[in-house]
């Protein structure tokens, strides 16, 4: 996978400033950040979305994003933080190399994300049996 960006800089072989390394898990800046700070959270081995992820892998990066979040608050004065993951392209993905991204929040920083609507009569309920099914039978 040399032509993938995130596995060269797992191995030195891109620039990126880091935040955070642990055996399997980098942190590092997001070159386009929301905010200063916004950090990516990848595995050190190539998987390209959260479904291909190992379990253990998963939890290590969720345990580093924790760690950066925090370093988020002390370092840069964050009042708050979005853990947050595309996935697929129709969620947006761009680098096909599975990443969190955690990025700082301020007060009235004035970031809305998704727009939220309603459900019409009976679909909630339906929705819910549908996906109740499903992950009863994976
Ligand atoms: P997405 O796949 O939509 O989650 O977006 C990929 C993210 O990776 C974007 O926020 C980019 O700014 C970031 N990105 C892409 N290339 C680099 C790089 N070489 N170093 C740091 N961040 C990068
Ligand atoms: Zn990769």
């Amino acid at each position: 996978m040399n032509d993938c960006i995130f596995c060269q800089i797992a191995k030195n072989q891109a620039p990126a400033v880091k935040v955070l390394e642990t055996p399997r898990v980098l942190a590092f800046l997001d070159i386009a950040p929301v905010h200063y700070g916004h950090t990516l959270v990848i595995p050190k081995d190539h998987f390209e979305t959260l479904l291909d992820l190992p379990d253990e892998l998963w939890l290590e990066m969720g345990q580093v994003s924790r760690r950066v979040a925090q370093a988020l608050k002390r370092a840069l004065f964050a009042r708050g933080f979005n853990v947050g993951m595309n996935n697929f392209e129709a969620a947006g993905q761009v680098v096909f190399h599975a990443h969190l991204h955690v990025i700082p929040r301020f007060l009235s920083d004035g970031l809305h994300f998704f727009p939220q609507g309603r459900y019409q009569a009976g679909d909630m309920e339906k929705v819910g049996r549908l996906l109740r099914q499903a992950v009863e039978n994976d």
